[in-house]
């Protein structure tokens, strides 16, 4: 009987390992995957149709709040993984001016431009993949916010923390985490000050808030490593820091996913 049942095991064992492609990333809240299929396959991920990009890659986010576990159904063949959840911390972070948490009906207006024009660089620009294996951390310094925290700022709920922060000194560098491409460069957004955002491709952008110089340009191709400018407290900070965030499409995505597991 037990010599049936591991029969049964490596049969279905094999089975799967032939139909599914191997997937790299981390299977967390916050996380990301990669993995080829063939060009012509179709992929669902928990029911939802997924683009396939040249030579049969994807990439998939799980988001801040996950389900226990993914459905991966390829031309219909399924299996499930399980996603590890994360235990987000509450930060109550006081002493910012109070305009930065309850802004004006003419601060509002002023947003709503810098929104719109985050939202539109969140669409898929270049359809190649830009990004190499691992990030790096774009910054040296120490880590003052970890992403998905619920933040309290003066005493009122805002939205979680999309990304990282790095404390630093004025002026320490700040480097291209991964390769891409320089989607937008704006002098003095309301919340996030002087910020660039970067496209690595198939969907997936990094955003450098709160600098203080920018030393590079839209439309620029720029090198995993690469200076692109300097730790400032521009917009919505209460020091010298750098918020790192990354977003595929609309899901944000924590920068330690890249950076401590690889993508193909
Ligand atoms: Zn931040």
């Amino acid at each position: 009987m037990i010599v049936l049942f591991f029969l049964f095991f490596l049969y279905f064992n094999f089975a799967y390992s032939s139909e599914f492609p191997s997937i790299n990333g981390c299977f967390c809240e916050g996380g990301i995957i990669t993995g080829l299929i063939s060009d012509d396959d179709q992929l669902k991920i928990n029911n939802e149709k997924i683009m396939i990009f040249e030579n049969g890659r994807f990439i998939y986010a799980f988001g801040r709040k996950s389900k226990n576990f993914i459905k991966l159904d390829i031309n219909g063949e399924i299996k499930e993984f399980s996603v590890k959840k994360k235990k987000y911390k509450v930060e109550n972070i006081k002493g910012l001016p109070r305009n930065k948490v309850e802004p004006s009906k003419k601060e509002i207006e002023r947003i709503f431009i810098d929104r719109n024009l985050i939202k539109k660089a969140k669409e898929i620009g270049s359809k190649k993949k830009l990004f190499g294996k691992k990030f790096i951390l774009p910054a040296e310094g120490r880590l003052s916010g970890v992403y998905g925290s619920q933040r309290i700022l003066n005493s009122k709920p805002r939205s979680p923390h999309a990304g990282i922060d790095i404390a630093a000194k004025e002026g320490t560098q700040v480097v291209a985490p991964s390769s891409g491409i320089i989607k937008i460069v704006s002098k003095n957004m309301f919340f996030t000050g002087n910020t660039i955002i970067m496209d690595h491709g198939l969907g997936l952008i990094s955003i450098f808030a709160h600098l203080k110089e920018i030393s590079i340009k839209q439309g620029e191709y720029v090198q995993q490593g690469q200076k692109i400018g300097t730790i400032g407290m521009t917009g919505r900070a209460t020091g010298p820091h750098l918020h790192w965030g990354v977003y595929l499409e609309k899901k944000s995505v924590d920068p330690f996913a890249l950076v401590n597991f690889e993508l193909d």
